[in-house]
């Protein structure tokens, strides 16, 4: 058991030498230290249960420690511990089979990395080589691929982009949701890939109108764009659908994956490309096999949960309870957004990828922070600079209706506190954001009430 001393030695060091910003408010929320978890139960040492609706952005997909993905990565590490360029392992034609049976006709070819910003890094050269001619990129305003040079070189957020510009890409950013953007802006043949996430992910939490990915996708096709479709949140059930294109019913030229994939055991990721694509790209003239690779060698262990875990979201079909359980979850945000306007502006959300758009981050933090003293854990936008940020809540799919009715009694009382408080509070909260939470230590304990000393503040 970790005692008071051992939690503050180990929020000092975080705080001093990982990452400042999250220890503080870490710390700030009475996080306990973890032990386990299992389903969507975090256990601390002291034995207190966190209900994680935020499921580390949509990883947790199938629950936290699976119980199938655990004993295909346990019986996996004792056998194999890589698929070494060269190797065969009967594990990778195993999940190319398993992914051709779940993708949308004509993704089947498949190149595995170790993470979303990396594949993204894949569809780009595949994009850059399928279509030489043409350098412009379009992506939505808000949207996220990653974070290497590549894939910021994509963002359509400008706090994240600019300070390492000039990136590579030649971008052209459009309003997320609206296709005569879209269209007006591969009218003329320039522009080599759309770039989008089916449902825009992130602080912004955005469900594009029916029929946009239709609409894009048409135009994509009447122009001779590809399609790149980021799945990397929405896939595997988490909007109802097992992909989130499917609303739509379009199939787009590349599609990226990870996150849920692997059902939070090991990280992988997958950029699934339409064989034409593949036939593009080596009609380049400086083609090489090699130039569509990722380095190194993929870890077996991660093949195998991805297996796994495809046939936990399959044979439980839990797309179809991320529709079932998701209006549960969304109406009751709407529901809280009726009752609490002064705080709240929306509760976006499909499936179950729903979300709180908050009147200003300082409203998001307070109410994260709500939330989690009352035992439920959000995704809270630490990163984004944005006026109107949405908490996030991605349950695992293998949720109960408890737990969702558990976590809107939660927020029902965080948000009726937060009414009660004076304004005054939301405008420090509002400092503290904006200094990047480098408030005197004493300041931040009286509004936290956390035993920590946040002894990594300046003071
Ligand atoms: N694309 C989307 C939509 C994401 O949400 C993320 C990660 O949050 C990425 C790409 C990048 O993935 P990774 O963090 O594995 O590089």
């Amino acid at each position: 058991m970790t005692g008071t001393d051992d939690r503050q030695q180990i929020f000092s060091a975080l705080g001093r030498h990982w990452n400042p910003g999250a220890a503080t408010m870490l710390a700030a929320a009475g996080r306990a230290v973890e032990s386990h978890a299992t389903g969507s139960q975090v256990y601390a040492e002291d034995g207190t249960a966190t209900l994680d609706l935020a499921g580390s952005y949509g990883v947790f997909l199938v629950g936290h420690g699976n119980p199938r993905v655990a004993a295909a990565v346990t019986e996996t590490l004792a056998r194999a511990s890589a698929v070494p360029p060269g190797a065969v392992h009967p594990v990778t034609a195993t999940l190319c089979r398993y992914l051709l049976g779940i993708l949308p006709t004509g993704l089947d070819r498949f190149v595995l990395g170790s993470s979303g910003a990396e594949i993204c890094e894949v569809a780009l050269r595949a994009v850059h080589l399928a279509r030489p001619d043409r350098r412009r990129i379009v992506v939505a305003d808000g949207s996220y691929h990653g974070k290497t040079l590549a894939a910021l070189s994509l963002l359509g957020q400008r706090n994240h982009r600019d300070p390492f510009e000039p990136l590579g890409s030649d971008l052209v950013v459009v309003p997320y949701g609206d296709a005569a953007a879209v269209r007006a802006a591969v009218a003329d043949g320039s522009v080599a890939a759309v770039f989008l996430e089916p449902v825009l992910g992130g602080a912004h939490l955005t469900v594009p109108p029916p029929g946009y990915l239709r609409e894009v996708a048409q135009d994509c096709v009447a122009t001779g764009t590809l399609l790149v479709a980021d799945e990397i949140q929405t896939g595997f059930g988490r909007t109802g659908q097992m992909f989130a294109v499917r609303h739509d019913d379009v199939r787009p030229d590349i599609m990226l994956l990870s996150k849920a994939l692997t059902g939070g055991f090991v990280p992988v990721a997958v950029c699934a490309l339409a064989g034409s694509v593949v036939d593009a790209a080596e009609r380049h003239p400086r083609w090489h096999p090699s130039l569509l690779a990722t380095g190194g060698p993929i870890s077996a262990v991660a093949i195998a949960a991805a297996v796994a875990t495809i046939e936990e979201v399959r044979d439980r079909d839990l797309p179809a309870r991320a529709a079932e359980l998701g209006p549960r979850l969304t109406e009751g945000l709407a529901a809280a957004v009726r009752r609490h306007p002064k705080h709240l502006r929306g509760a976006p959300g499909i499936g179950l990828m729903a979300g709180l758009r908050t009147a200003n981050p300082a409203v998001e933090l307070m109410v994260s922070i709500g939330l989690a003293q009352r035992g439920v854990h959000t995704g809270h936008s630490l990163n984004e600079q944005i006026s109107e940020p949405v908490l996030r809540f991605y349950p695992p799919l293998t949720c109960t209706a408890t737990d969702i009715d558990h976590a809107l009694a939660a927020l029902e009382e965080a948000l009726t506190w937060l009414d009660r408080q004076p304004r005054a509070l939301t405008r420090a909260v509002s400092a503290l954001l904006r200094r990047q939470y480098r408030l005197p230590p004493a300041l931040l304990l009286r509004l936290s009430k956390s035993p920590i000393r946040m002894d990594w503040q300046a003071g």
